[in-house]
């Protein structure tokens, strides 16, 4: 049984080294933290009293009935968050802004009581277990100095089950960040996919052949395709990959490491997936919209919360044997026939020798795309092998404009989502 396992028995008041509950029990017992959820919102925040004045929560039984309650999106959490509060201001331990890259809108502001960011270390610990044993060292490539950040909650989350957790917060100084590998002896490496893939690009560099890493967590941003398994190459290790935003909680789902696909935060999060367009849940193994709504988040609950994530369930039970179920890893793309994302072109410039990252900006001319380029000390310059991949399809940027940004081991600084920049039309492409 899996610590997650242990999790959810523990969760759901049954007897933690037993056999888990399953998948039709935990079903019930999440639609009964939903009752009451909806009961709580409607009865204590003015925006939900608004939006579901029709809503009965006794007739919400099975998971089909989600579908009568409209759903919410991110302008919510834009124009009047304190309308979502179900609690005073005084029990709000931490509020989270976030503004989105290239948008002139208002940041999404959401709130969060000390017992909901204790819920989040709680799934932290042990989502952490399935990687890290007592005594263990982990580096998370994460900010950690605020005190209630996520890196913090997760030093606190390995700290809960006997481990030692360091933070390196500007992990995009690789060598610095080697460094702290190789003076802490960390077995654990946390990080986004990028900072995880630069370090041990870097590390296995310096010496070829496993090292003292065992297993490393991908968060913050979707993987591209090709980069986990590169991942585990470079450092002889196995690769975990998380999913989750602030709006579940930071944590939301993570691979076990004995199946494909991450194993959903089902205690906390009741996760749909479904049609774009009509909101209807689409079949296991479809893709949709994840859709999102908390159970037992208390400062702000999130009811058919829209994530503007693609997903999809994986059918069937996982070889660990928890009926917590299954997202894809496999990042998806929301708008059928819409524009090549960005995940398609890490993977392709990623997977090129030398590349630890790289920074795309737009010039005057809306044709014009500039690609700067990251790369590790000694590399051979990749330059021409990057623009071949600008100028075919689906790219087809005849003349990209491309130069070596670095060659030290440093690569662009931040935590931003990896995003295509904006045209001079307003337009991602
Ligand atoms: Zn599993």
């Amino acid at each position: 049984m899996t610590p997650l396992d242990r999790w959810l028995n523990r969760r759901m008041g049954r007897p933690a080294p037993g056999p888990p509950p399953g998948p039709e029990e935990l079903a019930a017992w999440q639609m009964a933290r939903l009752r009451e959820t909806v009961t709580l919102a409607r009865r204590e925040s003015p925006f939900y009293g608004q939006l579901l004045a029709d809503a009965d929560p006794a007739t919400l039984r099975a998971p089909a009935d989600l579908a009568r309650l409209p759903r919410m999106d991110a302008q919510t959490l834009r124009q009047a968050p304190e309308r979502l509060l179900c609690t005073s201001q005084d029990e709000v331990a931490r509020v989270v802004t976030l503004s989105t890259s290239g948008s002139t809108g208002a940041p999404k502001r959401l709130f969060f009581t000390r017992a909901d960011l204790d819920a989040t270390v709680d799934f932290f610990r042990h989502g952490m277990e399935l990687l890290a044993a007592p005594g263990d060292t982990v580096l998370a490539l994460l900010p950690g100095a605020s005190q209630d950040g996520v890196g913090r909650l997760l030093a606190r989350g390995v700290e809960a089950l006997g481990g030692r957790c360091l933070c390196c917060p500007e992990p995009w100084d690789v060598p610095a960040a080697l460094a702290l590998l190789e003076g802490s002896g960390a077995r654990v490496l946390v990080g986004t996919p990028v900072h995880v893939h630069a370090l041990a690009r870097l590390a296995a560099a310096r010496s070829p052949g496993p090292g003292p890493v065992r297993r490393a967590l991908l968060c913050w941003d979707t993987p591209p395709p090709g980069l986990a398994r590169r991942v585990e190459t470079l450092l002889g290790c196995a690769v975990h990959e998380h999913w989750g935003m602030t709006e579940t909680g930071l944590g939301g789902a993570v691979g076990c490491g004995q199946g494909p696909g991450m194993h959903l935060r089902e205690a906390d999060l009741l996760v749909e997936i479904t049609d774009p367009a009509t909101g209807a849940p689409v079949a296991d193994g479809q893709w949709g919209e994840i859709v999102i709504s908390t159970l037992g988040r208390r400062a702000m609950p999130l009811i058919r919360y829209r994530s503007g994530d693609a997903g999809r369930l994986l059918p069937g039970a996982c070889p660990c044997g928890s009926p917590l179920r299954r997202l894809d890893t496999v990042p998806g793309r929301l708008a059928a026939g819409g524009e090549p994302g960005r995940a398609a072109l890490d993977a392709e410039l990623l997977a090129l020798a030398g590349v630890l990252d790289y920074a795309l900006s737009r010039g005057p001319d809306p044709e014009d795309l500039r690609l700067d380029l990251y790369l590790a000390p000694g590399a051979a310059d990749p330059a021409r092998a990057a623009a071949r991949v600008l100028a075919a399809p689906p790219w087809g940027v005849p003349r990209p404009v491309v130069r070596v940004a670095a060659r030290d081991g440093r690569i662009a600084p931040g935590f931003a989502k990896r995003a295509m920049p904006r045209t001079n039309h307003g337009e991602t492409s």
